[in-house]
């Protein structure tokens, strides 16, 4: 689909119409030119946010496709991703060529800003994963044409949107491939061959290396798996700076190990990679866009299953970083390989700061939900930088803190560290003090997207599978950066 901008005299095959509540829709159909008898129609068209109908008319353009933006005071970001993401899943399953978006007669921010975000949301909401079935239902139109008289000045920053969106996508798609197919070897070679399409290096580490380099946490929650370890190295820009360094979890499939998790829901563990995903998406937008920035990305992946050589609770590890974790629950596997992460970032690089993104924890959804990710940070600069860049695009997270008050929970009586808290105490914050204890002093935000890396129901703004939460955001926060 080639997402562009033009004039609104375009020949289209169905024009988007975005209504507000309170607009009456005659109005917006005769701002448009349109002739259409409204009375016997607008009955069935709530204006409600994300509500559609599509009508049909005699004249061109024949079908016009309504869209409720909801109230003008709370139109924002997150409603305007969820009017474009309502009609561009509608328009999936008509054979169309040419599909026309006509602007809201009330924007916000910047009429640059608004179009970035509108390209953005436009090619997010084209993905479809239908790779594995027979028969596949979408069916996109040739030509997205976002309807605006500037277009000449705009057309770069629209771009950049749909790279953004597109980079979203490729995310998307990564996690959202099943486990047996999407392995640690396949990450790799994905990371490989997008360094070389987009512009960035690339190293793999294998098992031996990973063994060699002393990441015993990340050697130990690959034990019980026949997949061999990854740990993935992205680099781009001007190495002279010092890097920012992005850390993604990348556990292919979690079972939870010899601590195993309930069975219902273990399918959605597929997605525990969704870190190491985010990750790439960044590098592919960022090498794209050309950010005068040094970035680093670090993706420690691996499968943690359940083997006679699968690590045990009760088991002592040496880190990479030279402390040792007593291991009371498998499960909580995925703050191992980012302690060795943290720690391998830090000996390697001198990072101006660490972002680290990871399917961390379940308490995270329970006291968060799937709209909000968590955020924790020892810098407390950088959460006005996020905030605002967060505004942008409407990806959400909360702060939540890092209670030094709840360390003694990580405290082992035969090791440096153990690797939970005590149980129902605090969850999403333990999780976090222990990836700390591996941060050091370097400047650092972990992001836990355990409850907004994936949605189960198809939304309105978000079909059911993988979200790419943090991709838009991240590349945002960078191109910010001073
Ligand atoms: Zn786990």
């Amino acid at each position: 689909m080639n997402i562009t901008l033009a004039r609104p005299k375009q020949k289209l095959d169905l024009l988007i119409l975005p209504v507000f509540k309170e607009s009456e829709i005659k109005q917006a159909l005769k701002q448009n030119k349109i002739d259409l008898p409204s009375e016997s129609f607008s009955a069935d068209f709530k204006k409600e946010l994300g509500d559609t109908l599509v009508v049909y008319s005699q004249n061109d353009p024949k079908r016009i496709l309504l869209v409720g933006l909801g109230e003008k005071k709370s139109f924002e970001a997150q409603s305007w991703r969820i009017a474009i993401e309502s009609s561009v899943n509608l328009i999936k399953s008509l054979k169309l060529s040419a599909v026309g978006l006509a602007l809201p007669q009330k924007l916000f921010g910047t009429l640059k800003d608004f179009i970035e975000l509108t390209g953005f949301a436009v090619a997010y909401s084209s993905y479809e994963f239908e790779e594995y079935k027979k028969e596949k239902k979408v069916n996109l139109p040739k030509e997205f044409i976002i309807l605006q008289n500037e277009q000449s000045t705009l057309k770069k920053t629209l771009e950049q949107g749909v790279i953004i969106g597109t980079a979203a996508n490729a995310s998307k798609d990564l996690s959202n491939h099943p486990a047996n197919v999407a392995t640690p070897t396949h990450l790799a070679d994905h990371a490989l061959k997008a360094a070389k399409q987009f512009n960035f290096t690339c190293k793999v580490l294998g098992s031996k290396e990973i063994q060699n380099e002393g990441m015993g946490l990340l050697t130990a929650v690959s034990a019980g798996s026949e997949e061999p370890a990854k740990f993935i190295i992205l680099e781009y820009g001007n190495t002279k700076k010092p890097p920012v360094v992005l850390v993604g979890k990348g556990l292919t499939f979690d079972s939870g190990g010899i601590s195993i998790k309930p069975s219902e829901k273990m399918e959605e563990m597929k997605y525990d990679m969704s870190g190491g995903a985010v990750v790439l998406g960044v590098f592919e937008a960022v090498a794209k866009l050309k950010l005068p920035i040094h970035l680093v990305g670090l993706i420690p992946s691996s499968e943690n299953l359940v083997s006679g050589k699968a690590v045990k609770p009760g088991d002592i590890i040496k880190s990479h970083s030279g402390e040792t974790v007593e291991i009371i629950n498998t499960d909580a596997e995925g703050r191992l390989v980012l302690a060795d992460a943290l720690s391998f970032a830090n000996k390697h690089y001198k990072p101006r700061m660490i972002l680290d993104f990871a399917t961390l924890t379940g308490a995270v959804s329970v006291a968060l939900g799937d709209q909000y990710t968590g955020y924790f940070s020892n810098t407390k600069a950088f959460v006005k930088d996020f905030q605002k860049a967060s505004e942008k695009m409407s990806e959400k997270f909360w702060e939540l803190p890092l209670a030094e008050e709840y360390q003694t929970q990580m405290k082992s009586s035969v090791a440096d560290i153990k690797n939970v808290g005590e149980h129902h105490n605090g969850g999403v914050i333990t999780a976090a003090l222990f990836l700390k204890h591996f941060v050091g002093t370097t400047p650092w935000i972990h992001f836990d997207t355990g409850g907004t890396s994936w949605t189960t129901s198809n939304k309105s703004f978000a079909k059911a599978g993988s979200t790419g939460w943090g991709v838009y955001l991240t590349v945002e926060f960078l191109r910010q950066l001073k």
